[in-house]
């Protein structure tokens, strides 16, 4: 009796407590932390994430080897799968990981930090805007605008869904004015009962298609004058804008109807690659004009514009040789040189020429640093004439030789500086050629108001400036 509870009792013990220690001692593979799958920003470092694994009993449990297979470009969006490995003597175990790259960050939206401003009857305008996505790089194309009372709304969605969207305010405005562009040029000249054919003008503007423009003022071309057009535009908004025209109705050069009031175009330093233009134009208008000659290297190859210019009615005045200002060291010097460009005018044209203009004209300073303090220019305005010349200065400047370098301004200091007065002695150079751009105008400018021009003579009105030196 007593063995059979033994019996019974290690049965018992055999049937539960050796499955119980059996139990509590199989070993295996014990996984934490492994994740199956795993999202990722694109362009972010990924770092294998094998979780952790080790082999044993909840007693001990031992270390194991890792080995991993796959790959992940991070810069790509896409699923991904890793393959972990996992052993420990000779038993080994697998989990699959997937990794998906996304792209979650949201394409961005700029727009030009300016006011925008639409046409008040447009609703439609084109705003600079720019999209910009990290993943799929420029996306203006893609981008809409919608625009609702007093706001546009700028919206886009990248490749993986990613929306932006911009709003900004909207004003609708118009505060420019039209452009106007002439037919034809904006001074014209009219010879007296000539035709003026008004070739009107053009408006754009930014928010109209449609400008109309109202012409004002007239032309008289019996009667010679400075006339004005004025052109101008008014858009929608009335915003407006004007052009003015001038024209020019000019008699003939009145050469043999003085008329009191004479302009002396003269032109020194020349000849040289402007000077045939120049007599062109002269003689388009039957101005005759003085020519104060040198023979400086820049000269070279135009003698043959001495012999026109003499040919065709103009004065040769003499100006200097060489135009260097150390012929004011005495006056032999000074002579050397007058006489050396005297002996090339009459070489050229067989005309012994008499009229000068100094260099630096006769109130010119520049000589006192030649002339060791002797005063040469007081010495020289007496010696020349003594000697049978007449110099001559001028009391109009073209500004050419200082700081106008522009035909228009050339233009407008000359005709500014025409009065009343009897007698206008113009300086220009013909070696320049915005300069030489500017006579046409001049010309018929002092024409339509009755001037006549005419060429300097030895019996024309003395100019002459204050002698400084
Ligand atoms: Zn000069």
């Amino acid at each position: 009796m007593k063995n059979k509870k033994i019996y019974l009792l290690l049965l018992i013990i055999l049937i539960i407590i050796i499955p119980i220690i059996c139990f509590i001692n199989i070993k295996s593979f014990k996984v934490q932390n492994f994740k199956e799958y795993i999202e990722i920003p694109y362009n972010t470092n990924y770092k294998e994430n094998s979780g952790n694994v080790c082999f044993g009993n909840r007693f001990k449990c031992s270390s194991v080897k890792v080995s991993s297979t796959g790959t992940i470009d991070t810069k790509k969006i896409g699923e991904y799968t890793l393959t972990y490995t996992y052993t420990y003597k000779k038993k080994s175990l697998t989990k699959k990981q997937t990794i998906k790259v996304i792209d979650n960050l949201a394409p961005t939206i700029t727009v030009e930090d300016i006011d925008l401003v639409g046409c008040p009857n447009k609703t439609n305008l084109t705003i600079p805007v720019k999209a910009y996505d990290e993943y799929d790089g420029d996306l203006t194309d893609k981008v809409t605008q919608t625009i609702e009372n007093n706001q546009i709304i700028f919206a886009v969605k990248d490749t993986s869904g990613n929306e932006a969207t911009l709003i900004k305010d909207l004003t609708y405005l118009d505060n420019e004015s039209p452009s106007i562009t002439l037919n034809g040029n904006r001074t014209m000249y009219v010879p007296l009962n000539g035709n003026y054919t008004e070739l009107g003008a053009k408006a754009t503007d930014n928010c109209d298609e449609d400008i109309k423009i109202t012409t004002t003022g007239e032309v008289n071309t019996k009667l010679p004058g400075e006339y004005k057009i004025t052109y101008q535009a008014t858009d929608s908004s009335n915003n407006t804008a004007s052009v003015v025209r001038k024209i020019y109705v000019y008699a003939k050069n009145s050469y043999n109807t003085p008329s009191g009031k004479s302009i002396y175009l003269t032109f020194d330093d020349g000849p040289g690659p402007y000077t045939g233009k120049l007599l062109d134009i002269l003689k388009k208008y039957e101005v005759p004009a003085t020519f104060f000659v040198t023979n400086q290297a820049l000269t070279k190859g135009y003698d043959n514009m001495i012999l026109r210019a003499y040919n065709e009615g103009h004065t040769i005045g003499l100006h200097t040789n060489t135009h260097n200002y150390s012929i004011y060291q005495n006056a032999d010097t000074y002579f050397a040189d007058l006489y050396a460009i005297q002996d090339k005018v009459k070489r050229i044209t067989g005309y012994t020429s008499t009229i000068i203009r100094f260099p630096g004209g006769s109130s010119n300073t520049i000589s006192e640093n030649y002339d060791g303090g002797n005063k040469i220019m007081s010495e020289l305005a007496l010696a020349v004439e003594a000697k049978g010349f007449r110099y001559f200065d001028w009391n109009v400047s073209s500004g050419d030789a200082g700081g106008t370098t522009n035909t228009a301004q050339v233009v407008k200091n000359i005709t500014s500086s025409l009065g009343n007065g009897s007698t206008y002695v113009v300086l220009q150079h013909d070696i320049k050629g915005f300069s030489v751009n500017a006579v046409e105008e001049v010309i018929v400018y002092g024409l339509s108001k009755g001037y006549t021009f005419r060429a300097l003579t030895m019996d024309s009105p003395t100019v002459h400036h204050r002698i400084n030196n």
